[in-house]
């Protein structure tokens, strides 16, 4: 649960330092309430608090902050910090319809590794998660592949509690990471908002996705990823840090991203050498989320750029 978040404290809040207006521009804000009367609608966009030292701070709904002004600049993208409410909000956009109702994304390729095909979880461990009508839904404890991974290609496809379950900052939590460390974030930013670092697709806590294509809850979303390890050297000092280029309901929104360190919350944490390969994520965070259709292949992209 590593990017459990909390409640922020206005007054460890920095006051913002000078550069670009770091306004909140509440038009880029959309959320739309599964139901909602019409698309464009703007809902859930609380009134905006002022600390004592001027940060401004959006609540979510439930009256919880939407974000951090307290955490440190990103070396990456210095204009912001990490959970930054500030940050642009990456545009919404509707993903294609499925093409075949039935099958709206493909199964494994024949080279696959399958790590749930709907009938058991023997690739994990814990197995606790329990199987429902060929999904899986998130319980109690994250979860680890039994088999290690490297440089990979996954896909998986998950779908959000509906009814909308969790507060604004936990709200449809989950995430996958690669190597147990990196994580892409799973969350409902459909119904809530949340930092842009926070929103599904994102490198949490580091990179937002490109544009903010996700499908609402009792949808399912599809996440093709493709993960490019990090290398160290012999005295364990980082040679080159992981990558990640994403597609999302078949949208692009990371491109040979970098990621820059493990993806803590609040922290910026730096690498530390870890082995080649390492066994593979899913997070619970306190929300059934539900998957399906989870298969990974193993790929040597080092060595395979001419
Ligand atoms: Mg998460």
């Amino acid at each position: 649960m590593s990017d459990h978040p909390g409640p922020l404290d206005p007054k460890e809040n920095a006051p913002p330092e000078a550069g670009p207006s770091r306004g909140i521009d509440l038009s880029r804000r959309r959320f739309l309430k599964r139901g909602a009367v019409t698309a464009g609608a703007i809902l859930g966009a609380g009134p905006i608090v002022r600390s004592a030292l001027g940060a401004e701070l959006v609540p979510g709904d439930d009256g919880e902050v939407v974000g951090y002004l307290d955490t440190p600049y990103l070396p990456w993208a210095p204009e912001y910090r990490k959970h930054d409410p500030n940050r642009p909000w990456p545009t919404d956009v509707t993903p294609g319809e499925p093409c075949c109702p039935d099958n709206p994304a493909f199964g494994p390729p024949s080279d696959a590794i399958v790590l749930f095909d709907g009938s058991n979880m023997d690739a994990w461990e814990p197995n606790e998660w329990e199987i429902e009508n060929g999904e899986v839904v998130a319980y109690e404890d994250d979860i680890t592949t039994l088999e290690s991974f490297g440089d990979c290609q996954l896909h998986l496809e998950w779908q959000a509690p509906d009814p909308p379950r969790g507060s604004t900052t936990d709200r449809g939590n989950s995430g996958v990471f690669f190597m147990s460390r990196y994580e892409i974030q799973i969350f409902d930013s459909y119904t809530e908002k949340i930092y842009p670092d926070g929103i599904a697709g994102a490198v949490y806590g580091e990179t937002p996705p490109m544009v903010h294509p996700i499908r609402p809850p009792g949808q399912w979303n599809v996440y093709d990823i493709t993960f490019t390890a990090p290398v160290f050297n012999g005295d364990g000092d980082l040679v080159s840090p992981a990558r990640v280029t994403m597609l999302f309901n078949g949208v692009l929104v990371h491109n040979n991203t970098t990621i820059h360190g493990p993806t803590d919350w609040r922290e910026i944490s730096e690498y530390s050498a870890h082995p080649p390969e390492q066994p593979l994520r899913l997070q619970e965070h306190g929300n059934p989320v539900r998957f399906r259709n989870i298969w990974i292949r193993r790929l040597n992209l080092r060595n395979n750029n001419g």
